[in-house]
Formats: structure tokens, sequence, C-alpha cells
């Protein structure tokens, strides 16, 4: 039992090595990447379900890596985040988004947004309201077109400053989303004094919608709860028609997932932006 502790562990150190050579890798990658444009962003159409138009567009993000490949964010944002790259990067992509935002408006057509997710080291950073006036400014997108997305940790991190932060963003008329809605484990009291437009109820609810009682449950008390605060819902990760059809019953507000359209590169989404 004694040689299977030491080969356990010595397997488990072996992992944890690789782990950390993986991890300086990419560290070193990413500084270089940014300075030869590796970075892009897919678009992700978000549907109204009163009026089936496409209002918005997620940016996400994705790394074309010269010899590894297309890499996810999942593997890539959280060694950013911890190196401080982020910052950098997050004015990357919404720099890029914003430039891309305007472009799609067209005269005679109704607006359309864009939704660029932002990392909570990248939010409480002092500076990021400063950073992200640059950006409207040298973009010359009107705020009300862009809508940030937040997570419930991102806005626990500095109760009182981040106040403050949402309220300068919501000034301006920069519309506010909290992004994987159900996940965070934060108490519910900060509905009550953010100013938040919109709950993105994580993906991982709406899933086992059609077979999983409880999850159902979880989703119906969010759409009540958010609509009796005045706020907006959209499901993500809609996938199925069955799941579309329950949200659609339950009162949801707003959708987005493989069902209606995958993440696209912006030249594929003349369909969704022409007249109806
Ligand atoms: P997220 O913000 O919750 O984005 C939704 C993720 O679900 C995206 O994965 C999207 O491609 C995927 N998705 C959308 N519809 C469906 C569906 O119907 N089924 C399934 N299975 N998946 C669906 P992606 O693009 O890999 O992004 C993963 C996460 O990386 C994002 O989760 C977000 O937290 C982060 N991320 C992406 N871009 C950025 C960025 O520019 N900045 C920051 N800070 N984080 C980003
Ligand atoms: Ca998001
Ligand atoms: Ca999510
Ligand atoms: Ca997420």
């Amino acid at each position: 039992a004694k040689e299977q502790g030491r080969n356990a562990f010595r397997f488990f150190s072996a992992e944890l090595n690789q782990e950390a050579h993986e991890r300086r890798r990419l560290e070193g990658n990413l500084h270089r990447a940014l300075a030869d444009e590796e970075f892009f962003l897919e678009y992700q159409p978000q549907i109204d379900l009163r009026t089936g138009r496409v209002f918005s567009f997620e940016a996400l993000l994705r790394w074309q890596h010269p010899e590894d490949g297309l890499i996810p964010p999942d593997c890539f944002i959280p060694v950013a985040e911890e190196m401080g790259v982020i910052r950098r990067l997050g004015e990357w992509v919404l720099l890029a988004a914003c430039r891309q935002c305007r472009q799609w408006q067209q005269p005679g057509l109704p607006p359309v947004r864009v939704a660029v997710n932002v990392s909570g080291h990248q939010f409480n950073q002092p500076g990021f309201i400063e950073m992200v006036d640059r950006v409207l400014h040298e973009t010359g997108l009107n705020p009300e077109l862009l809508e940030l997305e937040l997570t419930e940790s991102a806005l626990m991190a500095g109760e009182q400053e981040t106040i403050m932060t949402l309220i300068d963003l919501k000034v301006r008329g920069i519309h506010l989303a909290i992004d994987d809605f159900g996940t965070g484990y934060s108490s519910l009291s900060y509905l009550k004094h953010f100013p938040i437009d919109r709950l993105k109820i994580d993906r991982s609810f709406v899933r086992d919608i059609v077979k999983d009682l409880d999850d159902r449950a979880i989703v119906e008390a969010i759409i009540a709860m958010a609509h009796s605060l005045g706020l907006r819902v959209l499901a993500e990760g809609v996938e199925h028609e069955d799941e579309l059809e329950l949200l659609r019953e339950r009162g949801c507000d707003e959708v987005q997932g493989f069902y209606f359209a995958r993440p696209q590169l912006p030249e594929a989404l003349g369909k969704y932006l022409e007249a109806p």
C-alpha cells in the first residue's frame, strides 16, 4: 500500500509539473499572441422571443495559435487573468467589438447591440471606466449599443466601489448583464442595489430543463424574480426546440444558443442584419 501511495504521489506531481509547464508556456505565448494578432472574435446572435429579432451579438474571444491551433477561451483566459494580461486583452476585445458593432448599424434598420464579456480582474482594476470611455470615443459607438456581461463573482469583489463603477457605466447608457446567473453562490440582495438590465441564465440550468424538474423550477424562479425586479431574462445554451418552447411558455424574454446560431465570424452574420 505504501508503494502504491508513493506511485500515486509521483504520478500526481508529474501531472502538476506538466500543468505548471503548460501554464508557463501559455504565459509566454499570450504576450506574443497579442503582438502578432492571433486573437479574433466570433459573434453569437441573441434573439428577442417576442419579436423574433436578433437584437444583439455576444463577442466571444478566440485564439488561433500558429502551432497548437484554435485554443478555447476557457483554457487561456484564467491564465491571462492570473498574469495580468487580461487588461490588455480585454481592451483589445472591447475595441474590436465596438468597432464591429459600429459597422453593423445600417440606416433604416433598427440598431443592433454588441455584448462583451468582462473579467472581474479587468472590471475591478482602477482605470476601467477610463478605458471604456477611450474605446467609445475612438470607435464613435453609441454607448447604448454596448452591453457588458459581468459575473456575480466579479461584482462581489468590491461592494461599494463596484456600485460606483456600475453607476458610472449606467449613466453613459451602457447596458449591464449578469452572466452565468445562478452559479455564483452569492446573496441575491445585490440585485436590488445594482443598476442591472438583464440576467443571463446559465447553460447548466437550461441543458436539462426538459427532463430535470429541479432545473426547471430554478429557471422559473429566476424568471419570476427577474421580472418582479424589472429585469429582462436571457437563457443561454438553448440547443433544442423543446427547450425553447418551455422557456417561451415560462415567459423567458430572450435566448441564445446553438439552436439558433453558433458563434460565427462577422462575415457570416449578414443574414441577421438585413431587413425582415
Ligand atoms: P460565456 O460567457 O458563458 O459564453 C457562453 C459559452 O457557451 C461560449 O463558449 C459559447 O460558444 C457557448 N455556447 C453558446 N451557445 C451554446 C449552446 O447552445 N450549447 C453549448 N454547448 N455551448 C454554447 P466559449 O466561446 O468557448 O466561451 C467560454 C467562456 O469564455 C465564456 O463563457 C466566457 O466566460 C469566456 N470568454 C469568452 N470570450 C471572452 C472575452 O472576450 N473576455 C472574457 N473575459 N471572457 C471571455
Ligand atoms: Ca457571456
Ligand atoms: Ca455561461
Ligand atoms: Ca462564463
